[in-house]
C-alpha cells in the first residue's frame, strides 16, 4: 500500500532508540523526511546514519536537545522546513508510591508527558490546517486505559494530555482541513525502557533480568513482547493519506493484555 506521504516532513521527538525510533524508521521507509531528537547525541547520529541508510534520498535531520525544554523544541522546530507530521515522545516519568512525589515530581511529569506535546502541537497544527494537510501521533501508554498503581505519574500525566486531544481533535477547524491527532498506547514493547524497569525489579527481588522479562511475557496472550517495528508501521499508517477519517481516537497496541471488550 502506498502510504501517500512520500517527500513529507516529520519531527520524531525522543526518536534515537526504542518506539520513536520504530516510527522514525516506519516513515522514511514511506519516503518522509524526518527530524529526529534525543538528548544523547552519540545514539542519535548513529540511528540518523542507520535512517539515512535505510531510505537514501531521504533527508534525516538530528537535533539533540531535551525536547521536555523551550530550547529543545525550538531546536526541533527550527530544524524542520515544515512540520506535516508530528510524532510526540519523551522519557516515561519513574515508578513509584505517590506518597512519596513531591510537587516538583509531579511537575516534571506534567512537563515531560502533556505539556511539551501540547507545546509542540499548539506550534504546528494551525499551520497544518493551512496547508490542508497534517498528522499528529502521541506516544502515551497502555496506562491511560488501564492505570499501573506504580505509574501514577504516568497515568496522571498521560491521562491529562489524553483528554485534551481528545477535545481538540475535534475542532472542525483542524478536522475539516484534513489535521488529525490520535494517540498510540503502547504495553509492553521490548525497549530499553522496559529492560531497565525489569532490571530495576531484579535488583529489589533478587531475580534475573531475563526470569522476570519471561514472568512479563508469559502475562501476556501473544506470550511475548511488541517490536518497534511493529509499533512504527501503526505511527505511519496513521500519519498516511488514507487515515483522515480517523481522529481523536486512542489505539491500544498491546497484544491483547488489556481485557475488556471495548
Ligand atoms: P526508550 O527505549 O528508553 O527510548 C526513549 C527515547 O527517548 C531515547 O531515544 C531517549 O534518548 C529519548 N528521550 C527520552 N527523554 C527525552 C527527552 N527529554 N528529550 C528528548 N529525547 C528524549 O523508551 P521507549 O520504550 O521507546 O518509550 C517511549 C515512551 O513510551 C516513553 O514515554 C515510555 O514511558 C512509553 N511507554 C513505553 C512502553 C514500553 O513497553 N516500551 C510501554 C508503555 C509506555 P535520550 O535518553 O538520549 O534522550
Amino acid at each position: 500500500m502506498d502510504l501517500g506521504i512520500n517527500g513529507k516532513w516529520a519531527l520524531v521527538c525522543a526518536a534515537s532508540k526504542g518506539l520513536g525510533k520504530g516510527c522514525a524508521r516506519a516513515l522514511v521507509q514511506e519516503g518522509v523526511n524526518v527530524v529526529i531528537t534525543a538528548r544523547g547525541d552519540d545514539a542519535l547520529q548513529t540511528t540518523a546514519a542507520e535512517l539515512r541508510v535505510l531510505a537514501p534520498g531521504v533527508q534525516v535531520v538530528a537535533v539533540a536537545g531535551d525536547i521536555t525544554t523551550a530550547a529543545g523544541r525550538a531546536a526541533a522546530l527550527v530544524a524542520c522546513p515544515q512540520v506535516d507530521i508530528l510524532v510526540n515522545n519523551a522519557g516515561g516519568p519513574p515508578p513509584g508510591d505517590f506518597r512519596d512525589w513531591d510537587r516538583d515530581a509531579w511537575i516534571k511529569a506534567l512537563d515531560a508527558n502533556m505539556l511539551t506535546p501540547i507545546e509542540l502541537i499548539k506550534s504546528t497544527v494551525d499551520g497544518m490546517a493551512l496547508r490542508g494537510f497534517g498528522r499528529v501521533v502521541n506516544i502515551t501508554s497502555a496506562a491511560v486505559k488501564a492505570p499501573i498503581d506504580i505509574l501514577g505519574l504516568s497515568n496522571g500525566a498521560r491521562s491529562g494530555l489524553t483528554g485534551f486531544v481528545g477535545g481538540l481533535a475535534r475542532q472542525p477547524r483542524l478536522a475539516s482541513r484534513n489535521v488529525t491527532l490520535n494517540s498510540l498506547l503502547p504495553g509492553p514493547f521490548d525497549t530499553d525502557r522496559l529492560r531497565g524497569t525489569a532490571a530495576g525489579a531484579a535488583a529489589k527481588t533478587g531475580k534475573s533480568i531475563e526470569a522476570l522479562l519471561d514472568e512479563r511475557r508469559l502475562l501476556n496472550p501473544t506470550r511475548r513482547f511488541g517490536t518497534a517495528d511493529e509499533f512504527g508501521a501503526w505511527c505511519a499508517f496513521l500519519c498516511s493519506m488514507h487515515a483522515g477519517y480517523v481522529t481523536g481516537q486512542n489505539l491500544l497496541l498491546d497484544g491483547g493484555a488489556y481485557a475488556g471488550t471495548f
